[in-house]
């Protein structure tokens, strides 16, 4: 499933060109464009399924763990072996700007100890 003007779902179907980092069937990611850290990946699932956190339902859950499986192996191909932070932006109090759900891969460095 893909929406029309969603530009994850056109990097998804290769419209629009991206620096791929991990794919899989069901799973996409790639560098953001305007990195905050030195290690900036954006995970997506491939469909549309989903547009924000809120979305996650028992029954369409098992997406998100896939995800976070993708992020793992990810982390660990990258050697971020001193740790890394997950954000998930969603909704408007959220400043989610891109509304199909995605997660925000950040390390490189040691991150501020505030989160926002
Ligand atoms: P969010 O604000 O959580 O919705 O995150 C959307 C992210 O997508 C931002 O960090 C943007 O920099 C990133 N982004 C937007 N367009 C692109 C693109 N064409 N390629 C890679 N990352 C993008
Ligand atoms: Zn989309």
């Amino acid at each position: 499933m893909r929406k029309e003007d969603c530009i994850f779902c056109k990097i998804a179907a290769g419209e629009i060109p991206s620096t791929k980092v991990y794919e899989d069937d069901k799973i996409l990611a790639f560098k953001d464009i305007a990195p905050q850290a030195p290690v900036h990946i954006v995970f997506i699932p491939k469909d549309h399924i989903l547009s924000c956190a809120d979305d996650i339902t028992e029954e369409n859950s098992a997406i998100i763990a896939d995800i976070f499986v993708a992020i793992a192996k990810t982390a660990k191909q990258l050697g971020l072996d001193n740790g890394y932070r997950i954000i998930n932006n969603c909704g408007e109090d959220g400043a989610q700007s891109v509304k199909h759900i995605h997660f925000h891969l950040l390390g490189g460095e040691k991150l501020s100890e505030r989160i926002v």
